[in-house]
Formats: structure tokens, sequence, C-alpha cells
């Protein structure tokens, strides 16, 4: 017998995470780069404060005042109203993920999504003993309607995880794939819309929010992690009809939402704006970004979020170092040949342009465009 008795399953695979290196320059892990002010964040500590003087007792297990707050920030969004009952959260929107595996996943069921995507989609499904199925994605990186139709069809998934925009490419859901998806599951599956990073998205861009009062098995999930510039809290929340919220009472762990996560949450939705407020200057700098390696020549997936994937190498392990060496930290991810970089400040993105001509002079590279 070997030891520790893991699940066979589990022997040998390394943990999920992207490396966490301590470089002057850290565009990594798609984070929000402009810090909370120190006004902001007094606030958020004199919240946290309030909640310890009561730490002897349990949190609210219902987090009513926290889904009351979420339920108003996606109404303003949406442009409708949302209801607290609507709204779930948990510790990321990761952990939202997992609760929806754990409820609607399982034995004998299966989850699909459509590759390039985020690689974290299928540990899910491990850790929930649900079957796991990929189908593919164009070569723009966007989704092949026909075939996505016939993989449900034929596969009849309990879940579906779609993100728009998808991470690693970019690339966003118009209305129509969202509409055709989720009608194909019916009342059989759920179609999973993953907003991690919505508020990035390009004018003109739709959320699946619109589509929720006409259907009853979409789940749009987001995350306080990207735009809000709070990936340190660990808040991700979702907004469904809420039936599927109270399925989700019974998987989720008793108090899972600490009274100082509730506390900092609520805070910093009370100071969305100002978290907001950099929104506008990131999608400058990432559509600048796009513009600026088209003109020198790399092929560039088009981007609704804030990173950019662009390529492509023979050899990316290489490029990526390279970048390493001058303190520029990226990402390896997606297919074959590309690399991903969030967008940060004006002086990072000045850094990884920089970093990046040097290292295309001297690491041999193919460029393509797209
Ligand atoms: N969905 C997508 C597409 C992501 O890229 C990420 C984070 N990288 C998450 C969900 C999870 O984010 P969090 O748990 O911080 O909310």
């Amino acid at each position: 017998m070997i030891f520790p008795p893991l699940r066979e399953e589990l022997r040998g695979i390394e943990p999920y995470g992207a490396p966490q290196l301590d470089v002057p320059v850290q565009l990594n892990v798609n984070e929000n780069p402009y810090p909370p002010s120190s006004a902001c964040a007094a606030d958020i500590a004199a919240a946290a404060g309030r909640a310890a003087a009561g730490l002897n007792r349990y949190p609210d297990r219902e987090f009513v005042a926290l889904r009351e707050g979420l339920a108003g920030y996606l109404g303003k969004d949406a442009g409708r109203e949302i209801a607290p009952a609507q709204v779930w959260a948990a510790n990321g929107s990761n952990e939202v993920m997992l609760h929806l595996l754990q409820a609607f996943g399982g034995p004998g069921r299966t989850a699909v999504s459509f590759a390039p995507t985020y690689s974290m989609y299928p540990e899910y499904a491990r850790d929930t003993h649900t079957a796991w199925l990929t189908g593919r994605r164009e070569e723009d990186f966007g989704l092949d309607l026909d075939h996505a139709f016939e993989l449900i069809a034929r596969e009849r998934p309990s879940v579906v995880i779609l993100p728009s925009p998808n991470n690693p490419t970019g690339t966003a859901l118009p209305t129509e794939a969202i509409v055709v998806i989720a009608e194909a599951l019916g009342d059989e599956g759920l179609l999973i819309v993953d907003e991690a990073y919505a508020e990035f998205r390009r004018s003109g861009t739709p959320s699946a929010l619109e589509l929720l009062p006409s259907h009853r098995n979409l789940v749009v999930t987001r995350t306080m992690s990207k735009a809000f510039a709070a990936a340190g809290v660990r808040l991700g929340y979702l907004a469904a009809d809420p039936a599927i919220c109270d399925a989700l009472r019974v998987v989720r762990l008793p108090y899972h939402l600490s009274a100082v996560t509730q506390a900092v949450a609520l805070t910093a939705l009370a100071h969305a704006d100002e978290l907001l407020a950099n929104v506008d200057r990131l999608r400058d700098e990432r559509d600048d970004l796009v513009a600026w390696l088209r003109g020198a020549g790399f092929a560039v997936a088009d981007s609704d979020a804030n990173f950019v994937l662009f390529g492509t190498f023979v050899d990316r392990h290489a490029i990526w170092q390279g970048l390493l060496d001058r303190g520029v930290l990226i990402r390896e991810t997606g297919p074959d040949g590309w690399l991903r970089v969030s967008v940060g400040t004006p002086e990072e993105m000045a850094a990884f342009r920089q970093a990046l001509t040097d290292v295309t002079a001297s690491v041999p590279h193919e460029k393509g465009q797209r």
C-alpha cells in the first residue's frame, strides 16, 4: 500500500496554481493592479474590527445583508431588479462553482465546457465525481454553435460551463450562443455563464444577466477578485433562479462565509464606485496593448477581459522565462505557443513591452497576424 492512502485518481497530480513569485511586475493572475485607497482600506479595517468584537459567535449562515448588497450591485449592472433570493456567494467564484457541481453534478452526471478554457473546471468535476467532457472552440476561440448543440444533444450534460469572457482567450459570447445552449439543455441541465471578467467587456458586449428572466436554467457567476480589486477578500457570487440558490444551501458547509469575510465584502460593496473606478482605464490599457502587440506582428486574440492572449512562439517557455529574467511575470497557459498577460498599470505595461521587445530580439519565435 502506498502512503498516504490517497484516492487513486489523485496520485501524482500537482496542485493547481500559478507561480507566486516576488518580482517587480506581476501580470500573471489577472488581478486589478490598483489597491484600495487608504480611506477605503481604513473603512474595511473598521468593519473587520466590528466583526472581530463578535467573533465568539458563528456568522450569519444565510449572509442576508451581503446577499442584499450583492443583489443591489448586480441589479445596477443588469438594468433590472435582482432579488436577494436569486443571489448566492462563497469564498471566491471557485467555491461557488464547486457548490454548483456538488449540487448539480455528481456520479453518473456529466459536465461540459469548450477548450481552450479555464483549467479549474475539470478539477471541480473531478472533485465531485462528475464526468468531464470538453468540446472545441473555433480558430478564433469563438464557439461553434452547431458543434456545441450536437455535443449537448448527444451527451445530455447536467452542467455546461461557459466563461464569458473566456479565460485564457478573452473571448466573450454573443447572446445567441447563451440562448441556444440554455434552450438545448432545457430543464435537464444548468448553463453556468462564468462572468468573472464581465465588468471589463467592451461596450456593446452583453451580459448573460439580461437573460435570467427568460431562462430559469441559467446561472451567472461573478467575483470580487478581478474588476472589483478585491482578490484578497475571496468573495464570488452568482445570480440564478431562487430554487437553484436554495439547492446550494444543502451542499455548502455551515457558516462557510466568515463574519470577517461578510463584513469586509459588504464594506467593499459600499465602495463599489471607487473600487471599480479604474476599470475604464484598464479597458483602454487593454485595447492599447492589443494594438501594440498586433503592430509588433504578434497574433492576438480579441479580448473583452483584463488580459490578452498572444503568440505564437515555437518555445513559449523560453519567452516566459526571458520576461521573468527581466522582472516581468506573465502566464504560460492556453494553447501551445501562446502566452497570456494581464493588464497592469501604464508603468507595468511599459515594462512588459520593453521586456518583450528585448526577449523576442534574442529568442527565436514565430509570429502570425490574427
Ligand atoms: N473563473 C474564471 C474564468 C477565472 O479566471 C477565475 C480566476 N482566475 C475564477 C473563475 C475564480 O476566481 P475567484 O475564485 O477568485 O473568484
